[in-house]
């Protein structure tokens, strides 16, 4: 059958939107009896359909899947059928879609097959079936070995702390957006193995976008889509998962550190690193080209220092150096409402504190400058994996950091020159101690 496939590229179509919705918890046969029994009442003999309208179109689909369905109950395609949920729906123009959704990595990962009318023309009904069931195998097969090649990091997902969250722009397809608190949003990138959060802050008269993502799929057009005033970027630090859409600003400010301007001049290597196929979960935006990825230079407006305020129009945000991850690491703070933006100073995840430009006597003075401010914080947001966490983690970070730098935590097997601490609910990937 002339059928097209399409990976999971296709996923957030509204019309597997309305199939996710509709079939969900339905299993492979039971959906099949749902759509047969819901196809009972169309009763014209596909024969005798002389021009192939989409009313036409349908009825020989639902007669194609009775047919399907019968076949299936021995075999291969029985087998492909069960490993999945076997979606159906019948588009209203010019074409009908079969999609497979089998599991794969922790999310569903879909395959629909769209079969065009013209196919329903021709062909006798029993001959179809055969073939829908032979490419629904195939794309079961497929299906199968691209979850075989899931890495493990992209198996754990989707983080079920996300199911508390609210999610707005859900076509989005790189970015998952979560409103955090009023007039502030996470853009998290699932896809990718940082997990990266960035976090956009809305005033009355300007927005801050507290960093800029892997630079992967573009956020600037997210970001437009949750606000049309002026964006200023800031930067948590400006490690590559970071920055990558700099770019695309006007307006970045950047600390005042030899580091800030290295990294502004962009670079390749640690971008390319990024989306080796054990970095990325699912796939890639379409039309992004690996061949030409970089982290891309970009300007930097002004400088900034610790205590450095942006007015946002009723809302203030203000610039705390947390110097330690890198030189230039800072925390958002926006007192008024107690948001505290903690950058890779604090996430729930393995903190790294290996990399050259790590300084762990400044990184220790700068969580407990974080700690100090716990008692007027409400929201503690990091910038990777999970955006929310209480402000209990604060005091609790320089209490299990400083367990480590006292000997009392063990560490970890070497790995890659590195070595993990872990203690409660915190760890951190650091040099092996000499
Ligand atoms: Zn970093």
């Amino acid at each position: 059958m002339n059928t097209k496939m399409l990976t999971t590229s296709m996923s957030s179509s509204s019309v597997e939107t309305t199939l996710r919705a509709l079939c969900a918890p339905i299993s492979v046969l039971s959906a099949l009896c749902l759509f047969l029994s819901l196809s009972a009442t169309a009763q014209i003999s596909a024969n005798t359909a002389d021009f192939m309208g989409p009313e036409a179109a349908k009825t020989k689909m639902r007669l194609v899947l009775q047919e399907a369905t019968r076949q299936s109950q021995g075999g291969l395609e029985k087998n492909a059928l069960q490993r999945g949920r076997l979606f159906v729906n019948l588009l209203e123009k010019d074409a009908a879609i079969v999609a497979l959704a089998l599991p794969a990595g922790g999310s569903a990962n879909q395959f629909l097959a769209t079969f065009p009318i013209d196919n329903f023309r021709e062909l006798p009904v029993d001959a179809l079936a055969k073939e829908a069931l032979q490419d629904l195998t195939r794309m079961a097969d497929k299906l199968k070995d691209s979850a075989a090649k899931t890495p493990d990091w992209c198996k754990a997902l989707p983080r079920t702390e996300y199911k508390e969250l609210q999610r707005v722009l859900p076509d989005e397809t790189w970015f998952e957006v979560y409103k955090v608190a009023p007039q502030t949003f996470a853009i998290y990138e699932p896809h990718q193995s940082e997990e990266t959060i960035a976090y956009l802050i809305v005033g009355t008269k300007q927005a801050v976008l507290f960093d800029t993502g892997m630079g992967i799929a573009d956020i600037q057009k997210v970001v437009r889509r949750l606000t049309s005033r002026p964006i200023v970027v800031l930067n948590s630090h400006t490690h590559d998962d970071h920055v990558g859409d700099n770019w695309r600003f006007p307006f970045v400010f950047g600390m005042d550190t030899e580091f800030t301007r290295k990294n502004a001049k962009g670079s390749v290597e640690d971008a390319r690193a990024e989306i080796a196929s054990s970095e990325i979960c699912g796939d890639l935006p379409k039309g992004f080209d690996p061949k030409t990825y970089r982290t891309k230079p970009w300007h930097i407006s002004i400088t900034i220092h610790d205590g450095f305020k942006v007015n946002l129009g009723g809302r203030i945000v203000e610039v705390i150096a947390t110097p330690g991850h890198t030189p230039d690491a800072i925390a958002l703070f926006d007192r008024a409402n107690g948001l505290l933006f903690t950058g890779d100073t604090y996430y729930p995840a393995p903190i790294w504190l290996f990399r050259p430009e790590t300084d762990l006597d400044a990184y220790d003075a700068s969580i407990k400058k974080l700690a100090a401010l716990a008692p007027q914080v409400k929201m503690v947001l990091g910038a990777h994996n999970v955006p929310v966490a209480s402000p209990d983690v604060l005091p609790e970070l320089v209490t299990a950091f400083e367990a480590v730098r006292a000997g009392k935590v063990p560490a970890g097997e070497p790995h890659d020159g590195k070595v993990i601490y872990k203690t409660g609910r915190f760890s951190f990937l650091m040099k092996p101690a000499k």
